[in-house]
């Protein structure tokens, strides 16, 4: 099953590693075919090369549309070498055989990332490539496919391994890479078109991506999982950096996800945020003047459930806040960035893993979510909605303070990553109570207000901190007694979209409950 690479066609875009590779084939007796600025570097690099278009006789043309889409390339990458019609064939038209092809596309995919316009998103289109690497691929008992620069120090491997040549094993797992980049490279156009048509439900959609792990399990032991990025390059988990501790399990990343998603809701121009997550819930969430001071305070919203936790934060990890949860047991701490001095801190704790990632991703960028269901896919925007001071409504007699405005609306932004039905309870820019995922949202209302409670005696305080707090819902109050709850937990206003049936219910409550409450018009389900 080894079949010998005597002639090579190199044609790619991202030339990284390209004349190291040419050079190396060289010395290995391959002859070198390629296109046009793929030959020139390699031949001002000192190798001799053929040029394609000597091979087909006709020049490349239309703007490098039309390059290699000719019988003398195509039957070369096709042509069954141990069929005689097909040897014949290549004989009758002088077709060269090609058994190795390296390719890699036009940046249809940076391009998308650097928001080129129409025209150009176009121009971006590959044509040939993807013919030929289907092409190559489909021949891999005969043909050794190459789609990824990080794959060329495998190929070389390879064929100095076996005097030469490559294996069966080898050119079919190369080929499966190949037909997954080919199905990615037309997903990404696939989809750039239906958003640029603003089609939110095509008839087809297409999706890919590019494994990042292996995981050792999924949520469970005895369930096997993997790690696939999406090819957008989002600053998060997917593209971090990890800087220390061990590899990070399937449901740590989900967590991660979730607590730097959160935290990027709060712009690091205006404040420093901290997200604590558990089990892809907040259990607690805190602006400050300082990370640290931020930290404190969401770890005081449930210091139970912080042992344990991912932490997330909006700016990068500086020496004090470091030093702080150096105090107790944390998984993961994801941020954008952190100091020498913060990781060198980090350093001595072996277990936890330090993620940094470029940046903080733009909370409010379209994006798709999807989400398997027997037999289907469920496809959605991202949840993107944002609401401002204007959408809101005041629609009790008491009317909120500007401190009660903000605590709403830092309550609210929380509520929005708490799993339904989702209560939040806010104090001065922290979270003092969250209730999450119940299947009734009184309670949701009520096990937050306990925890609060429980926290207060731990902590040796007065009263809960829901005293004087503010409320948010995720979704409206079906009935009084939620809202009702909260009152007794010790709301003093409510922050929830409003619409429902019973609204004039609700409002009535709150006004009897001298309760300041605002309806946002805007829901944030999140299961
Ligand atoms: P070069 O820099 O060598 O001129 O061009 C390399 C790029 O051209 C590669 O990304 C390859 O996939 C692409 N390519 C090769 N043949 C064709 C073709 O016939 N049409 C188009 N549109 N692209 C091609």
């Amino acid at each position: 099953d080894l079949y010998p690479v005597r002639r090579a066609l190199i044609s790619v875009s991202d030339k990284t590693g390209m004349i190291e590779l040419g050079q190396a084939l060289a010395a290995r007796g391959v002859e070198l075919l390629s296109t046009g600025g793929s030959a020139k570097a390699l031949r001002e690099a000192g190798l001799t090369v053929k040029d394609v278009a000597d091979v087909t006789g006709f020049p490349e043309m239309m703007d490098g549309r039309v390059k290699t889409l000719h019988p003398k390339v195509h039957g070369g990458l096709l042509a069954l070498r141990d069929n005689a019609e097909h040897t014949q064939a290549m004989e009758d038209h002088g077709i060269g055989g090609i058994d190795l092809l390296v390719v890699n596309l036009y940046p249809f995919e940076a391009a998308l990332a650097r928001g080129a316009d129409y025209d150009d998103m176009i121009e971006n289109i590959d044509i040939g490539g993807p013919a030929m690497i289907r092409a190559a691929a489909k021949n891999h008992g005969f043909v050794t496919t190459v789609v990824d620069v990080e794959d060329y120090a495998a190929l070389l491997g390879e064929l100095d391994a076996n005097d030469g040549q490559t294996s069966y094993a080898f050119r079919q797992k190369f080929a499966q890479t190949a037909y997954a980049r080919t199905a990615a490279y037309d997903a990404a156009v696939s989809n750039w078109m239906a958003a640029a048509i603003g089609e939110a439900a095509p008839r087809r959609r297409a999706f890919a991506g590019e494994l990042a792990q292996t995981l050792r399990y999924g949520e469970n032991p005895h369930q096997s999982a993997a790690f696939y990025t999406d090819g957008s390059k989002r600053p998060g988990v997917a593209t971090a950096t990890q800087h220390q501790g061990k590899e990070l399990s399937y449901n740590n990343i989900n967590d991660t996800d979730a607590a730097f998603e959160l935290v990027a809701e709060f712009d690091p121009a205006e404040t420093a945020a901290v997200a604590i997550i558990k089990h892809a819930n907040p259990c607690g969430v805190a602006k400050g003047a300082t990370l640290l001071e931020a930290y404190k305070s969401a770890f005081d919203c449930d210091r139970t459930s912080a042992f344990g936790g991912i932490v997330a934060l909006n700016r990068p990890l500086d020496a004090e806040t470091a030093e702080e949860m150096a105090g107790i047991f944390t998984e993961v701490v994801i941020a954008p960035g952190a100091s020498e001095e913060a990781r060198a801190i980090f350093a001595k704790k072996k277990n936890l893993r330090l993620l940094t990632t470029d940046g903080l991703p733009d909370v409010l960028a379209k994006s798709l979510t999807v989400r398997q269901v027997a037999g289907g896919l469920l496809v959605q925007d991202k949840d993107a909605g944002f609401i401002s001071l204007d959408d809101l409504k005041v629609v009790t007699k008491k009317a909120p303070t500007p401190e009660q405005m903000k605590d709403m609306l830092f309550a609210w932004k929380v509520a929005k990553h708490v799993k339904s039905n989702a209560i939040v309870y806010v104090k001065d820019q922290a979270t003092v109570g969250v209730g999450a995922g119940q299947m009734s949202r009184i309670d949701s209302a009520l096990i937050a207000a306990k925890k609060a409670e429980r926290m207060a005696e731990a902590m040796g305080l007065p009263q809960p901190l829901t005293i004087g707090s503010a409320v948010a819902s995720d979704a409206f109050f079906p009935f009084a007694d939620g809202l009702l709850e909260a009152a007794a937990a010790g709301a003093t206003c409510v922050i929830q979209p409003g619409g429902s049936m019973r609204d004039q219910e609700v409002i009535d409550a709150a006004d009897a409950a001298g309760l300041a409450m605002v309806f946002t018009g805007m829901r944030h389900f999140r299961h």
